[in-house]
C-alpha cells in the first residue's frame, strides 16, 4: 500500500481527448479523485457549474488568487484557470490518487510545489487528428479552434518536461496506460517508506 495518494497532472493539447480519458477512468476505477478547476471561461453546452468547472467571474477568480485558495493558476487563450487547493490536499491525505487536468504552465508550477507529482502528457497521434477532434467536438468556433492550434504549437515545446507521453489513438488503450502508469508509481520504493521501515523492524524481531 502507498502511504498517501499520488498527485498526477495530465496535460495535453486542447482536443487531445483528456476529458474523455478522465471520464472513462473515473467510471472504471474507484481510487481516483478528479480535481475540479475554477475558470473564467463560459460554460460549453452541457457543462454544469461544479461538475466540469467552477465557473467564476474575473473578480471572483482574482479574489481566489488573493486569498491563496489556488495551488496554481494560469491564463489560457484569454481566460483564467486554476486549481483549488483544499480539495486536492484533503483527497491526497485520504489516500486517493488525485488527477489534475491542467495545461503546462500550471503543471510545472504544481511540480515545483509538490516535487513528487507525476506528469503525464496526452497527445493525439497526429496534428491533423487534433484539428479533426476539435472540429468534431463542435463546441468552438473556427477562430477559437485556430487559437487552440496555435497554443498547441507552444505547448509542444514543453512535452519533454513530462514524465510520460501517452498517445490517445485507441481510447481504451490510452485509458489503461494512464491507469497502469499511476498504479506503477505506487510501487516505487520512495513512495513506500513506511512499509520498508516496518519490514526492517519486523525482520529484527525474527
Ligand atoms: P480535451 O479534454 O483534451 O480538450 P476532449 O475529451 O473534449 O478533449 O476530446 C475532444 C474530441 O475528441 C471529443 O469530441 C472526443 O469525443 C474525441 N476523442 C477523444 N478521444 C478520442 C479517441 N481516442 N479517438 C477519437 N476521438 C476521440
Ligand atoms: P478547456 O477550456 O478546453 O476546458 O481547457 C483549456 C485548458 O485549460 C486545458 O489545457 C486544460 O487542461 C487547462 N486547465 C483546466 N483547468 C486548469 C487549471 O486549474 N489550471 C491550469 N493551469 N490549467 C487548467
Amino acid at each position: 500500500m502507498g502511504e498517501r495518494g499520488i498527485l498526477t497532472v495530465v496535460s495535453g493539447f486542447s482536443g487531445a481527448g483528456k476529458g474523455t480519458v478522465m471520464k472513462e477512468i473515473m467510471g472504471r476505477y474507484e481510487n481516483y479523485a478528479l480535481s475540479i478547476s475554477a475558470t473564467t471561461r463560459k460554460p460549453r453546452p452541457g457543462e454544469e457549474d461544479g461538475r466540469e468547472y467552477f465557473f467564476k467571474t474575473v473578480e471572483e477568480f482574482e479574489k481566489m488568487i488573493a486569498k491563496e485558495e489556488l495551488i496554481e493558476y494560469a491564463r489560457y487563450v484569454d481566460n483564467y484557470y486554476g486549481t483549488p487547493k483544499a480539495y486536492v490536499v484533503e483527497q491526497l491525505e485520504a489516500g486517493k490518487d488525485v488527477i489534475l487536468e491542467i495545461e503546462i504552465q500550471g503543471a510545472l508550477k504544481v511540480k515545483e510545489k509538490f516535487p513528487q507529482t507525476l506528469l503525464l502528457f496526452i497527445t493525439p497521434p497526429t496534428a491533423r487528428e487534433l484539428r479533426n477532434r476539435l472540429k468534431g467536438r463542435g463546441t468552438e468556433t473556427e477562430d477559437v479552434i485556430n487559437g487552440r492550434m496555435d497554443r498547441a504549437k507552444e505547448e509542444a515545446e514543453g512535452m519533454d518536461q513530462y514524465d510520460y507521453l501517452i498517445v490517445n489513438d485507441v481510447l481504451e488503450e490510452c485509458v489503461e496506460q494512464v491507469h497502469q502508469i499511476i498504479q506503477g508509481e505506487h510501487r516505487r520504493c520512495c513512495r513506500n517508506k513506511a512499509f520498508i521501515k516496518h519490514m526492517k523492524e519486523e525482520l529484527k524481531g525474527e
